[in-house]
């Protein structure tokens, strides 16, 4: 079928951080220019545009974390910055044109699947008809408070990382801090020194790994500059060293996983000298188990001598500070929270219903389950972007996205070609394979028995537990045999 006599379908992204400015991209590339990106902020960006807490960077290299077609040679340091990774999508969506197509302030309320297409209704009370639906909300974008008790009475100031309250100054402060993971571990070492006193609240301890993180000098960015050919070899080189060592240790390959054990328990041996402290921080699950942490400057904070790592426990929250199980109250006049996200709501909250009228929340209700991360059985023509079991981990989202925005552009050709008028997984393939993805669960350290925001309710990890090799496989080409047929 020649271009000219395709069909030339209407698509609604939701979300206009890093997946629905690619998918954006793609789509116009593929010819498809009746599109509309609805985002409920007043700003791009995502997670770059909400997390703006001290010392907030990316943990993959920065000449990896960017689009394949559109390096970044400005980038400061081997691990950018979340300010300039912001800049950077904002740059790329005014490069291609897709600023022009984001509806900003407007976020989706209903979505429901009606005669073969999508209708829907923003918050600023408009209606929409389309063709396809692209869910780019993102992963890890709902703070997730934690249930402790008293924590509505605390009356100094309080915040999550991802909202974090600039018109405070730390400096002289007493701080506490709820949480150990890759937020709270930047955050600390960004803000130990100007506070008065931080006491870090930890529950669980962490595994951290120090990667160098080099700046670059001017002649390094000069000599990348107008280099897509360098930027994509030096992308291409950090993706393969990654490959090689994080995703064959966390899915289970021996070698590569004794490495990154002996690297996280060297790190805290020759890092923290005084044997107690160690022994505080020292987890007593596998390494990559939950998150690998990428950082250099948690244990140099930790050791300070206006810094105190409390582990007995949270017994509840009191109007002046956080008292512990062992009774002390500690007394602070900012308490911030690092506890992370609920990454099991994916789009919701939203009126979503597919066919014949089924609500995400029923079909989620019980388990929280994708064909391939990207389809729904019962939700015919719409799509997700780092759906359940992306392979996320210490890897690159946006590669991930690029794999699955081809395999989503594959699906439309479908109905653009007339082939198929709903694109849609049967519920069989799902199973099948979700099946599959358990079958290799077993040989991963996600199972090694700590708590992550990986597991879902059951303790089933989210997460792919193969090789990207084979997850980008599996994406290749869509399989339409696992889609229903035309009535
Ligand atoms: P997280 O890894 O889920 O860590 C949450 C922390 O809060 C944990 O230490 C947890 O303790 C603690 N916590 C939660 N509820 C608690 C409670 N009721 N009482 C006491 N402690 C509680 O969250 P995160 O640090 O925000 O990181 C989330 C993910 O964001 C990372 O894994 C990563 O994927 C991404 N991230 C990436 C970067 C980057 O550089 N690319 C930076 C930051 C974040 P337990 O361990 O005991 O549950």
């Amino acid at each position: 079928m020649s271009a000219n006599t395709l069909r030339n379908p209407s698509v609604a992204i939701i979300g206009a951080g890093m997946t629905g400015i690619l998918a954006a991209i793609k789509l116009r590339e593929a010819g498809i220019d009746d599109i509309v990106v609805l985002e409920k902020a007043d700003e791009l960006g995502g997670t770059w545009r909400e997390n703006t807490y001290p010392g907030v960077a990316c943990d993959v290299p920065s000449h990896m974390y960017t689009y394949s077609f559109r390096g970044n040679p400005e980038w400061s340091h081997r691990f950018a910055r979340g300010a300039e990774i912001h800049t950077y999508f904002k740059q790329v969506a005014q490069e291609y044109g897709v600023d022009q197509q984001i509806r900003f302030g407007e976020a989706l309320e209903r979505c429901h699947h009606v005669d073969g297409q999508w209708q829907l209704h923003t918050s600023k009370g408009a209606e929409l008809t389309v063709d396809f639906v692209v869910a780019a909300t993102g992963i890890l974008h709902h703070p997730a408070y934690p249930d402790i008790e008293g924590l509505d009475r605390y009356q100094g100031e309080m915040w999550h990382t991802a909202r974090w309250n600039h018109d405070v100054d730390l400096a002289g402060k007493r701080v506490g801090i709820i949480g150990t993971g890759s937020t709270a571990c930047q955050v600390i070492g960004n803000i130990a020194e100007r506070c008065g006193q931080l006491t870090i609240f930890q529950r669980t301890p962490q595994w951290i790994v120090d990667v160098p993180d080099q700046q670059y000098t001017e002649k390094d960015k000069a000599g990348l500059r107008g280099r897509q050919d360098k930027l994509s070899a030096l992308s291409r080189r950090y993706a393969m060293a990654l490959r090689n060592t994080f995703s064959k240790a966390v899915t289970g390959k021996k070698i590569p996983l004794a490495l990154m054990s002996w690297a996280a328990k060297r790190n805290l041996r020759k890092s923290v000298r005084d044997p107690e402290l160690r022994a505080k921080l020292t987890p007593d699950y596998p390494v990559g188990c939950k998150r690998l942490i990428i950082n250099s400057t948690f244990y140099e904070a930790v050791q300070r001598d206006n810094v105190l790592l409390e582990t007995a426990g949270i017994e509840r929250i009191e109007e002046g500070g956080v008292v512990t199980a062992d009774g002390q109250l500690h007394e602070v006049d900012v308490l911030i929270l690092a506890t992370g996200f609920s990454p099991f709501n994916f789009m919701r909250p939203m009126d979503l219903r597919g066919r014949d009228g089924v609500s995400i929340d029923q079909v989620w209700e019980r388990k929280v389950q994708a064909y391939r991360s990207v389809c729904l059985p019962g939700f015919p023509n719409f799509f997700l972007m780092l759906g359940p079991n992306t392979p996320i981990g210490n890897y690159s989202v946006i590669a991930m996205s690029e794999v699955q925005t081809n395999y989503v552009l594959k699906l439309i050709d479908q109905w653009r070609a007339g082939k198929l008028d709903q694109v849609e997984a049967t519920e069989e393939a799902k199973q099948r394979f979700n099946d599959y993805l358990r079958e290799g669960m077993g040989n991963t350290v996600w199972v090694g028995g700590c708590q992550s925001w990986y597991l879902d309710a059951d303790g089933d990890p989210a997460m792919w537990p193969y090789s990207w090799k084979q997850w980008v496989k599996e994406l290749e080409e869509p399989d339409l045999d696992d889609f229903r047929k035309a009535a």
